[in-house]
């Protein structure tokens, strides 16, 4: 394997002082063990090129799991151990630091989970989705500072390619398309061209994924900074299709997602948002589609439900005449996620504005008086309750009723009526 050594002075001046004492430690207690232990893929591909990423993952060549037994042991630093996949990870500072043994990967078919053994740290790179993601520095004796770099990830970094490190790479595990696309649009990088071909020519075998897959690689592109740009790039390639054959994405799309970051609403989940506008032209049966494909949850699912209830009213909001009372039951019974996906994708200004108004205002008017109140003056429980203490709220609303006594005025009318 191809090595060098300059990388121990990067490391020292990227990383803050105490997470290099932390890798120091890890690497020197797996050298006391017999053991090498190395920081691999995204945080050496961000040191190389002076990004800020202190998302540690440390393979070792030996005991994972023991390993950071031993080091949580000696410093006190807390530690999950995750059975089911034998991998730790040690909660240092605000710092999470994942172990792994080092793996090798054998994919019986397309689609399907690895079948994992043990390996050589050579082996484990050699299983990875990208060259720029397939690196390692030594952290143990002699190897500490040293460069791992079998696939040639350093020469694609300086020329700015993503490529993957072997021909079947997209057909073993399609998400690695969706990947490829986040890492290409985040750093401004491009497909090299075979792998080009080969994205192209794969993205049928994303059909063999499972949803809570595909998923997670979106949720993933939704946290990023500019998610609308891998859409976009995903639309053009054919991969946005594979999700659902409805869902386009445009200049127009990308400009809803700059806008939504612009409103920055508080309570209302960018990602959630980002999922409203994703999706906002399908029809229901599409959602539907899209809901089941990707086992989305039941917090999402419902705003896409909400989010095309109010599609189908924005024309009743647009009506000339329409009163404030209107607009709040049009609008009451639906998130608010999904009513600001509305303002933001519609195109007409009356519906916008009746939209933008309940937000603002309607959506927090109150009547003064409550059900107590009206439990106290002698009314009964029951349906009628309800229709007086709605036709108040209406009232006021309307901005008609403004204080307690014309709230009890109205009620006491409606019953002599
Ligand atoms: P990010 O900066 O987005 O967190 P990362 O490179 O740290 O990127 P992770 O998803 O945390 O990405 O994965 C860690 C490493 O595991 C990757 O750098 C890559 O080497 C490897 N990896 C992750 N997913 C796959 C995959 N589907 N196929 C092969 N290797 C993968």
């Amino acid at each position: 394997m191809q090595r060098e050594r300059e990388f121990a002075e990067k490391l020292e001046q990227i990383l803050p002082p105490r997470l290099v004492d932390f890798l120091k430690r890890a690497g020197e207690k797996a050298a006391e063990r017999n053991e090498q232990a190395y920081i691999v893929g995204g945080v050496v591909r961000d040191l190389l090129l002076c990004i800020d990423n202190f998302d540690i993952d440390i393979t070792v060549e030996g005991n994972a799991v023991a390993l950071a037994r031993e080091l949580s042991r000696s410093a006190f630093d807390r530690i999950t151990v995750h059975k089911q996949f034998n991998t730790a990870t040690i909660k240092f500072d605000q710092w999470n630091i994942d172990f792994v043994t080092a793996r090798s990967e054998i994919y019986e078919y397309p689609g399907a989970l690895p079948k994992i053994t043990p390996a050589s740290l050579e082996e484990d790179l050699k299983r990875r989705d990208f060259t720029i993601n397939a690196m390692a520095i030594g952290l143990s004796g002699k190897n500490y500072g040293e460069l791992y770099d079998p696939c040639n990830g350093k020469t694609d970094l300086q020329s700015r390619n993503i490529r993957i490190l072997h021909e079947k790479s997209f057909v073993d595990d399609s998400t690695r398309i969706w990947r490829g696309l986040r890492y290409e649009q985040r750093l401004g990088f491009q497909m090299e061209q075979r792998t080009l071909e080969l994205l192209i020519r794969d993205i049928p075998m994303l059909d063999t994924v499972s949803g809570e897959r595909i998923r997670y690689e979106i949720e993933c592109i939704l946290k990023e900074k500019y998610p609308e740009r891998v859409f976009s790039r995903a639309f053009r390639l054919g991969v946005l299709g594979s999700l659902n054959t409805f869902i386009k994405f445009d200049t127009r799309k990308e400009e809803w997602f700059l806008r939504a970051r612009e409103m920055n609403c508080p309570n209302v989940p960018s990602d959630l948002l980002y999922w409203l506008l994703f999706t906002y032209e399908l029809d229901m049966e599409n959602r539907e589609k899209l809901i089941a494909r990707l086992h989305l949850p039941k917090q999402i699912a419902q705003a896409l439900r909400d989010c095309h209830a109010i599609k189908e009213r924005l024309e009743m909001l647009a009506a000339p005449d329409i009163t404030n009372s209107q607009i709040y039951r049009l609008l009451c019974a639906y998130s608010p996620s999904a009513i600001i996906a509305n303002i933001i994708a519609v195109e007409e200004d009356e519906s916008r504005k009746a939209l933008n108004l309940y937000i603002e205002k309607l959506k927090n008017v109150k009547a003064i008086i409550s059900g107590s109140d009206l439990l106290k003056m002698g009314f009964e429980q029951g349906p009628q309750l309800k229709e007086l203490l709605d036709a108040v709220l209406d009232a006021r609303l309307n901005g008609k009723a403004l204080t307690k006594e014309d709230e009890i005025a109205i009620v006491k009318k409606m019953l002599a009526g």
